[in-house]
């Protein structure tokens, strides 16, 4: 039945994309769910907030100069409820967070020697996610900014929220912003204190690991590749800042957990895996990276954290069997990401074009052996185990949803898909870096509701 006081669910993102037609797009990232309605539609549907009953999103829509009756309204609202989109009631008021990383300022800063960032041009930040966040003063001063472009700004998620943060229109599945020489116009106009703060810092994080703050880039860009063994580029914190209290920071600090999930109901203290990820960061790699990856995997399931140490050099046999089964999940769940992004996004998009480069290296293993690690000394074997330097000195997995030892072994999926990929490589320059575009699919097609997996556990 019809919520008495609808909104739009927090699990739904709407997104505004411009391309060969113009329509807001209600992509609910649990269920795969995709809605595309006009933009008058999504200025009605943004005054179901939850505080008005059918009558009363009309009223409101009609004192907006949008002609509405009531039937109806509640026809449109109907629809987006059996799909599961509508929930009932107004927002919970916002948490009063006060001055975040108030209590690290004294905390040491580290961050890894010789791995600095010089923009190249060639990663696909500005197209890879569909959701890039302004706040909404960030969001003020683009339209001062630009005041000859179209602007229009969508919630994070859900319904409009009083000075939340907001998402700009995609054009041709890019940030709006983006222009056809692939540069930021807000750059380009004035400056880089023009563009939003997440745009700034990426691809940096930090993580405070109950001892340091450790800054890292995520391996998202290829830009972080470029990056590995230069000086002379952007380090993650200023060269010279020894805590966090000389550090300016544009994003929040994470945090290693106090428990973190091992497999199943098994845990380990922040220590533990601490001194594993530390170990990590700092371990010779084996022969073949990610069969050591699968490796940490299994020992982390069976044995915890201390045993998790020495699996990775040890590299005990692969269960290939094993391997190929969690291959097939992976293939299903990304196939499945592929219809819906079909309905509102253009075959040359990113996204798109990622996936399919993705499903097709899953199919090439699936039909033959896994990719062989590539030859001791290569520039390829150089970028594998830096990946594992680099995603262990940021905590990579050990601060979300899913169980460490499925983590593992999924990065070690990562790891051969990015190697199929470079082994019959597309022709588009955005697959030049394989290991980077895997990466930052499944953050920003939202891969990683899959990698949260099943709760047995597997694969
Ligand atoms: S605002 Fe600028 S830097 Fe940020 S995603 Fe858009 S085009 Fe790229």
């Amino acid at each position: 039945m019809l919520p008495k006081r609808p909104r739009l669910s927090d699990r739904v993102i709407a997104r505004r994309h411009l391309a060969d037609t113009d329509r807001v797009v209600l992509h609910d990232q649990a269920s795969c769910q995709v809605m595309k309605i006009l933009p008058v539609q999504w200025q009605v549907l943004a005054l179901a907030d939850g505080t008005r009953d059918i009558e009363g999103v009309a009223l409101a829509a009609r004192a907006r100069g949008i002609a509405t009756e009531p039937t109806d309204l509640a026809g449109f609202l109907e629809h987006l409820d059996e799909k599961g989109l509508l929930a009932e009631g107004p927002l919970d008021a916002p948490d009063d967070a006060g001055e975040p990383d108030e209590d690290l300022l004294d905390v040491p800063v580290e961050a890894i020697a010789g791995w600095t960032l010089i923009c190249s041009g060639r990663g696909v930040c500005c197209e890879a996610f569909s959701t890039v966040l302004f706040t909404p003063r960030e969001a003020r001063r683009a339209l001062v900014v630009l005041d000859d472009e179209l602007h229009d700004f969508y919630p994070s998620r859900g319904v409009p929220r009083d000075e939340g943060p907001v998402a700009p229109i995609m054009v041709h599945g890019r940030c709006g912003y983006l222009n056809d020489q692939r540069r930021c116009m807000l750059h380009a106009r004035a400056g880089t204190t023009a563009k939003p703060s997440v745009c700034r810092s990426f691809p940096m994080q930090s993580v405070y690991d109950g001892a340091t703050v450790r800054a890292a880039f995520t391996f998202e860009c290829a830009c972080v590749v470029d990056g590995i063994g230069v000086t002379h580029g952007d380090p993650p914190f200023p060269r010279g800042a020894r805590t966090l209290r000389e550090v300016s920071r544009l994003v929040p600090v994470a945090r290693l957990p106090e428990r973190v999930t091992l497999d199943g109901s098994t845990t380990a203290p922040r220590a533990g895996v601490r001194r594993f990820y530390r170990a990590l960061a700092a371990a010779t790699p084996p022969r073949d990276v990610a069969a050591g990856l699968w490796a940490i995997g299994g020992a982390l399931a069976s044995s915890g954290v201390d045993a998790a140490e020495t699996a990775y050099a040890t590299e005990p046999e692969l269960d290939t069997a094993r391997v190929r089964e969690a291959f097939s999940e992976l293939r299903a769940a990304v196939s499945a990401w592929r219809a819906p992004l079909a309905t509102f996004r253009s075959e040359a998009d990113f996204t798109r074009a990622g996936l399919d480069w993705i499903v097709a290296a899953a199919d090439r293993i699936a039909q033959s052996e896994l990719p062989p690690a590539p030859p001791l000394g290569s520039r390829a074997a150089e970028v594998e185990a830096f990946y594992v330097t680099a995603t262990s000195w940021g905590y990579a997995d050990a601060l979300g949803r899913v169980p460490l030892a499925r983590a593992f072994r999924i990065r070690a999926l990562r790891l051969w898909l990015a190697r199929a990929i470079a082994a019959a490589p597309p022709d588009d320059p955005r697959a030049a870096e394989p290991l980077t575009v895997v990466e930052v699919l499944f953050r920003a097609v939202g891969l990683d509701s899959y990698a949260a997996g099943p709760s047995d556990g597997s694969p």
